[in-house]
């Protein structure tokens, strides 16, 4: 049985031949995951070295045979039912582009993954501020008492953490373009776009082709599900205006149909009694602008679950800044060194330097990514 038929929604995956494309974090989740719902994985990966091979056969993937997918990955296309490809491999990678002409239904980890859920999903994609916002809101649903489990771009494969779930408890998902590029049904309660500036620039043909991974998030949401959007961005109103589920807005300041803002010295959200607020911006540990917004779109995507604002206010007071984005190191002789060694783009990097004061020495390094 070829395509999604042979890996139905929370069914009977035994005797599906399902290939692995790339095995990283989210390469080897889906196989653990495959395997463990007794489909046949079948890994590929061009970049394999003897450490590599080590480090999988710890990790208990040893039975599976790693096949180069530049050598030979084309000719065992015909063997498969479903190929899912992992983040870091782009769409123009031999064996993704055999598998297109042979008709193989190719999907992303998180397509994968999700087929093995009934829980919700918070799902959060955006240019920046994505780890930041998916921690926050995960440890405001913890501190509501709901069972939130936070899985993808953060660092742990969705296809690792989707067990773990209560069929009442919370995915709270960080979606990169990569992994939206081949979604299907994956179908967020809550999806929220945080920004879209560029990125990704030497993966995608144009910017309007990353915007449109991003605009994935919500290609499946159906009325009665919520699309959180930053209020005053063009774009992101366009997409908003074509919804077909509810819309909310985080911003700066209060605009109609704003779910959660920061103005005034204080973040508030709207309620059915009201604005309300929920505390001073003194009282916020995390610093900057940028942060403000990740608070607002935070405060946004929970509204569904109607946390109390005390409870919201407790952990905003707590969280601090994620490790490397904008962390003061150390400051001595009037100089302060900052750590914001995840901006990667230019998007990110500005949003830190127009937070900082007096003369700024910056240090950067990386990959440009064909970003101006
Ligand atoms: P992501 O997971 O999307 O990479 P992070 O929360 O890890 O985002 O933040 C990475 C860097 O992006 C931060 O160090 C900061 O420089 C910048 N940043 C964070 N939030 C925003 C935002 N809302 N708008 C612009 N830049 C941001």
């Amino acid at each position: 049985m070829r395509g999604l038929q042979a890996l139905p929604r929370n069914g009977d995956w035994s005797g599906a031949r399902v290939g692995v494309l790339g095995l990283g974090r989210s390469g080897r989740g889906a196989v653990r995951l495959l395997e463990s719902c007794g489909a046949t994985a079948i890994a590929f990966d061009d970049r394999m070295d003897p450490s590599t091979l080590d480090a999988l056969a710890a990790d208990g993937l040893g039975h599976v045979e790693p096949r180069s997918a530049a050598q030979d990955g084309a000719a065992l296309v015909r063997d498969l039912d479903v190929l899912v490809v992992s983040p870091g491999v782009p769409g123009t990678h031999p064996m993704v582009a055999a598998a297109d002409v042979a008709g193989l239904m190719v999907i992303s980890e998180l397509e994968l993954a999700w087929r093995r859920t009934g829980s919700e999903v918070i799902a959060v994609t955006g240019t920046n501020g994505k780890s930041t916002t998916v921690s926050l809101i995960h440890e405001m649903l913890l501190a509501a008492g709901i069972g939130s489990v936070l899985a993808g771009n953060i660092g742990v494969a969705l296809s690792d953490e989707v067990g773990d779930v209560d069929d009442d408890g919370v995915l709270v998902v960080e979606c990169s373009s990569f992994q939206l590029e081949r979604i299907m049904e994956f179908h967020p309660k809550v999806a929220a776009v945080l920004n879209v500036a560029p990125d990704h620039l030497d993966r995608y043909a144009s910017f309007e082709d990353y915007a449109e991974a991003k605009h994935n998030v919500l290609r499946n949401q159906q009325p009665g599900d919520v699309f959180v959007f930053p209020a005053g961005d063009r774009r992101l109103e366009e997409w908003a205006r074509g919804a077909v589920g509810e819309t909310s807005s985080f911003g700066l300041e209060r605009t109609a149909g704003a779910s959660a803002w920061v103005t005034d010295g204080s973040v508030w959200r709207s309620s059915k009694s009201g604005d309300e607020e929920i505390m001073p911006v003194a009282d916020l540990r995390l610093l900057g602008r940028h942060n403000h917004l990740n608070v607002a779109a935070a405060v946004a995507a929970v509204a569904p679950w109607n946390i109390p604002a005390a409870t919201l206010r407790e952990v905003l007071a707590n969280f601090g800044a994620l490790p490397h984005r904008a962390v003061q190191v150390e400051s001595a002789d009037g100089r302060t060194w900052v750590d914001d060694s995840k901006a990667t783009n230019v998007h990110a990097a500005s949003a830190t330097l127009s937070g900082l004061e007096g003369p700024v020495v910056l240090l950067v390094g990386g990959s440009g990514k064909d970003e101006d």
